[in-house]
C-alpha cells in the first residue's frame, strides 16, 4: 500500500511552496487508495514553535487536507536513542568530541585552501578505551554516522531520474547534538521506515540530504523508499519564491480572502501537467482521480499572483455554491464592521454582484454601499450634486421610491428611466447624482442592483440626508 507524508518544521507560516508540497504528497497517497501522514518535524527546540504548529495544521485543514496518522517528533526520543545507540554498536557512529572551536577552525582551514569542508574524521578511530576515558571525564560529544569511504550513492528519483552523489561531497555527519537531541537526516530515517513510508515526497532541496538518508537506511537494515522530489517554485522574476515576492504563506492569501479550493487547484497547476490539456479548474476529487507523480514536471514553475487571482474569480463566480460563498463572506463582512449583514440578505447580494470581484476583500471593498447603512460624500463630490437637476432628478426618485420600491435590476432601471422622461433628461443626468447620493463613489457596482437589493429605508434614508442638506 502506498503511504507518504508531509513533514513540516513548525518553524514558520506554511510556505506555499510547502503547501504544495503537502498537496502533492497527499493526492499520490488518495489517488493509490493509500494513507497519508502527518509528521511535525520539531527537534530543532529553538526554532520550533508550538503555535507555528498549531497554525500549520489549521491551515493544512483550511486547504482541504486531511490525515491518517500524526507524529510529533519531540515525542519520539526515546525511539531515536536506541537506533542511535544501535549505530554505534555496528559501528556505523561513533562519538565524536571535537570542539566547536576545532570544528571552526577545520571549516576555516579548507575555506583557505578553496575547498569543500568536510570533517576530517578525526575522532573515527579513537579506541574504546579512549572513548570511555574521554565521557568519564565529562567531555561534550556528538554522534557521527561513519560515512563508507568511496562510496557513489544512487538513487532512481520519479521525478528527476537518476542521480548519483559521491560521499566524497559530505563527511562523517552529526546524528545526534553535543545536547543529545538528533539531527533530521537521521530522524526522518527513522520516523520514515518505522511508519512505513513508501514514497517521500517533497522539495528538491533536499536532494543533497537524500545519500545521506540512504546511507543510514542501509546501515539499520531498513528498505529504502521511493524517493520525488519536487521542483523549486519560482517567482515571476524567476528567483526562488520568497518574501521578497509578497505574500508567500497559506495564511496571507487566506486572510486576503482567497478560497482554499482556488488555492488548492492553483497550487497544482505549479508543477502538475493535467493529462487533459487546457483545462485548469478541477475539484479536489477530480485531481484525486487523475493526480500521479509522473506528470510531474522535473523543472520549476513560476507562481503568477494574477493568474491564482483570476481562478479564484473562477470559483467565486461559477465553481462555489451561493450557500457556501455567502458563508465564506459574512465573516469578512463582519470583520469590516458591516451594519447590514443578515445571511439572506448578503445571499441575495451575492447572487447578483459575485461577478464584481475575485477576491473575498475585494468584495468588502467593492460591494460595501450594499452592506453599510450609510455612506459618506466627499466634499468634491458634493459640487455634482448641488445642480437642480441633479436636485430634481433626486426628489423625483425620492418620491417614487416611497410608494413602490423595485424589486429587481430591471423593476429598477425602468423607475429611473421614467423619472429621466418625465424631468426630460439625459441617462447620466439622473444616474450619475443617483449613484453619487448612494454610494458616495463616481462608479462601481451597478446602481440598478443597489436599488433593487437595499432595504427601501436604507436607499430613502441616503437620499433624504442628500436633498435635506442640497434643499
Ligand atoms: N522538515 C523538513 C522540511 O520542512 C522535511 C523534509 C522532508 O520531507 O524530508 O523541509
Amino acid at each position: 500500500m502506498v503511504k507518504t507524508r508531509f513533514a513540516p518544521s513548525p518553524t514558520g507560516y506554511l510556505h506555499l511552496g510547502n503547501a504544495r508540497t503537502a498537496i502533492f504528497s497527499y493526492l499520490f497517497a488518495r489517488h493509490h487508495g493509500g494513507s497519508f501522514v502527518l509528521r511535525i518535524e520539531d527537534t530543532d527546540r529553538e526554532r520550533s514553535k508550538k503555535e507555528y504548529e498549531e497554525m500549520l495544521i489549521e491551515d493544512l485543514r483550511w486547504l482541504g487536507l486531511d490525515w491518517d496518522e500524526f507524529y510529533r517528533q519531540s515525542e519520539r526520543f526515546e525511539i531515536y536513542d536506541q537506533y542511535a545507540k544501535k549505530l554505534l554498536e555496528t559501528g556505523h557512529a561513533y562519538p565524536c568530541f571535537c570542539t566547536p572551536e576545532e570544528l571552526e577552525r577545520e571549516r576555516q582551514e579548507a575555506q583557505r585552501r578553496g575547498v569543500a569542508y568536510r570533517y576530517s574524521g578525526r575522532c573515527r578511530h579513537l579506541s574504546p578505551e579512549e572513548v570511555e576515558r574521554l565521557k568519564r571525564e565529562g567531555k561534550p560529544y556528538t554522534i557521527r554516522f561513519r560515512v563508507p569511504d568511496g562510496r557513489v550513492v544512487t538513487f532512481n528519483d520519479l521525478i528527476k531520474g537518476p542521480i548519483a552523489i559521491s560521499v566524497d561531497d559530505f563527511g562523517d555527519f552529526v546524528i545526534v547534538r553535543s545536547d543529545g537531541t538528533p539531527t533530521y537526516n537521521f530522524v526522518v530515517v527513522v520516523d520514515d521506515a518505522l511508519t512505513g513510508i513508501t514514497h517521500v515526497i517533497r522539495g528538491e532541496d533536499h536532494i543533497p540530504n537524500t545519500p545521506k538518508q540512504i546511507l543510514i537506511y542501509e546501515a539499520l537494515g531498513f528498505k529504502v523508499p521511493e524517493f520525488a522530489h519536487l521542483p523549486v517554485i519560482l517567482g515571476e522574476d524567476r528567483s526562488k519564491l520568497s518574501k521578497r515576492h509578497g505574500a508567500v504563506s497559506v495564511r496571507a492569501y487566506r486572510e486576503e480572502g482567497y478560497l482554499p479550493e482556488a488555492l488548492f487547484n492553483y497550487l497544482c497547476l505549479l508543477g502538475w501537467s493535467p493529462p487533459e490539456e487546457g483545462r485548469e479548474v478541477f475539484s479536489k476529487e477530480e485531481l484525486i482521480k487523475l493526480f500521479d507523480l509522473k506528470d510531474v514536471n522535473d523543472s520549476p514553475a513560476v507562481f503568477n499572483k494574477e493568474k491564482l487571482k483570476w481562478l479564484n474569480g473562477v470559483y467565486v463566480r461559477e465553481v462555489l455554491p451561493l450557500e457556501e460563498l455567502t458563508e465564506r463572506a459574512l465573516p469578512f463582512l463582519k470583520r469590516a464592521n458591516y451594519e447590514l449583514v443578515e445571511p439572506s440578505y448578503v445571499k441575495r447580494v451575492l447572487e447578483y454582484a459575485r461577478d464584481a470581484f475575485d477576491t473575498l476583500t475585494e468584495m468588502v471593498e467593492r460591494l460595501r454601499p450594499f452592506f453599510v447603512r450609510e455612506v459618506e460624500i466627499d466634499d468634491e463630490l458634493w459640487s455634482f450634486l448641488e445642480d437642480e437637476k441633479a436636485i430634481a432628478a433626486l426628489s423625483a426618485l425620492y418620491d417614487e421610491l416611497l410608494n413602490r420600491k423595485p424589486e429587481t435590476p430591471e423593476e429598477a432601471r425602468k423607475l429611473v428611466k421614467e423619472v429621466q422622461k418625465k424631468l426630460k433628461l439625459k441617462p447620466p443626468q439622473v444616474w450619475k447624482p443617483l449613484r453619487i447620493a448612494l454610494t458616495g463613489e463616481t462608479e462601481g457596482v451597478g446602481v440598478d442592483l443597489l436599488l433593487a437589493l437595499l432595504p427601501k429605508e436604507v436607499l430613502l434614508t441616503r437620499l433624504r440626508r442628500v436633498l435635506e442638506r442640497l434643499t
